[in-house]
């Protein structure tokens, strides 16, 4: 028997719990993982409080991320012992994922945990973390450099916001960071924000076209956010849209992009190629200071993750929420 979070689904809706359950109840899977631990991301916290369609069969052990050692392997590329990472492809949504003290899953979707990490910074990183990386991928792909202006981080003092911001600012940008908490304006500033404003700007419905200032972002709001920082990027410059943490819909005009040249990038971690995340994770072990992700991560243990989904979901948390499953 081991312990986890299985959400399970009656007449009055989804309902999730810790519970006591059986490794014969676990899906099918090449590689078991003695799971250490997992995060609440954005995605879970959905799952968890059922307030959007993330889990697409019941029961379901949520946590789209996960952190362990390989009990048990018949792939060739794992092998008992080894220290694994796992982001995304669809656990915690259609296969059981990393909010248990253990998971069976599909080899091919595991990447070695890097080195220079331990278990508890590769997950106050997670899918949030891994995607920031993605999107900063994208800002470098498309040929924005440090001296090419500002970057604009939306959504700052969350997940994906945290990290952007750390990894942006140690790659020599100058990060703007928006937030509608400006009590952690003194937080931001830690992780590498030279500026902090305030979200309220971006979030009416404005201009076609306003003033250009950003070189590129990285939003992970949507909505009236999303259009308004593409009217004010710079000729040529890049945002990567990654989240909808504030609604997904996008009420733009396409002035920005035949007008500027603004290149709009979407960024999936989901189903993201293991190259590209072999790459993110190489680049983020190389290129995210570490001392950082103490600041970023709280660690909370399986049953104190419940409660705190509603709150993530109101934008009430900050960072990352990294869980350990044995606690
Ligand atoms: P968090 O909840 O940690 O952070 C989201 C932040 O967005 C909040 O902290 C808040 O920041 C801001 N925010 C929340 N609600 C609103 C609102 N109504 N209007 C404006 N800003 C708001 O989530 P994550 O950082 O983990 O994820 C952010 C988004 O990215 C989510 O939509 C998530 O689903 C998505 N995502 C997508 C991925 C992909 O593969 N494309 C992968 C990971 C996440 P502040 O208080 O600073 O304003």
């Amino acid at each position: 028997m081991f312990k986890g979070i299985l959400i399970e689904k009656d007449d009055a809706g989804p309902r999730a719990a810790v519970r006591d359950l059986d490794e014969t109840q676990l899906p099918e899977g090449d590689v078991t993982v003695r799971v250490s631990h997992s995060t609440l991301n954005y995605k879970d916290a959905l799952a968890i409080t059922g307030s959007g369609p993330v889990v697409r069969r019941f029961p379901m052990v949520p946590g789209i991320d996960l952190v362990g050692i390989v009990e048990h392997s018949e792939h060739p590329d794992h092998r008992p012992g080894d220290a694994v990472v796992l982001n995304g492809w669809g656990v915690g949504e259609t296969h059981w994922g990393g909010l248990a003290q253990k998971a069976r899953v599909k080899g091919d979707w595991l990447i070695p945990l890097p080195s220079v990490f331990s278990p508890q910074q590769a997950m106050a990183i997670g899918t949030a973390g891994y995607t920031a990386m993605l999107c900063v991928l994208a800002l470098e792909k498309h040929g924005v450099g440090p001296t090419d202006g500002e970057i604009l981080v939306t959504g700052a003092a969350g997940g994906v916001g945290s990290v952007a911001v750390a990894l942006l600012s140690r790659l020599g940008y100058r990060v703007v960071a928006s937030t509608g908490r400006p009590q952690d304006a003194g937080y931001l500033q830690q992780l590498g924000a030279a500026e902090v404003v305030d979200r309220a700007q971006f979030a009416s419905p404005g201009k076609p076209l306003g003033k250009e200032r950003w070189a590129g972002a990285v939003d992970v709001v949507g909505s009236h956010v999303l259009a308004n920082v593409c009217a004010t990027t710079r000729y040529r410059g890049v945002v990567t849209a990654c989240g909808l943490a504030g609604g997904m819909d996008f009420p733009a005009t396409v002035a920005p992009f035949i007008l500027r040249g603004v290149t709009l990038v979407g960024v999936d971690s989901v189903m993201c190629p293991r190259g590209d995340r072999l790459q993110a994770w190489a680049r983020l072990a190389t290129d995210l200071d570490v001392a950082k992700l103490g600041e970023i991560g709280q660690e909370v243990g399986l049953s104190e993750a419940l409660p705190l989904a509603g709150r993530l979901l109101k934008g009430e948390v900050r960072g990352r929420i990294v869980v350990d499953v044995h606690r």
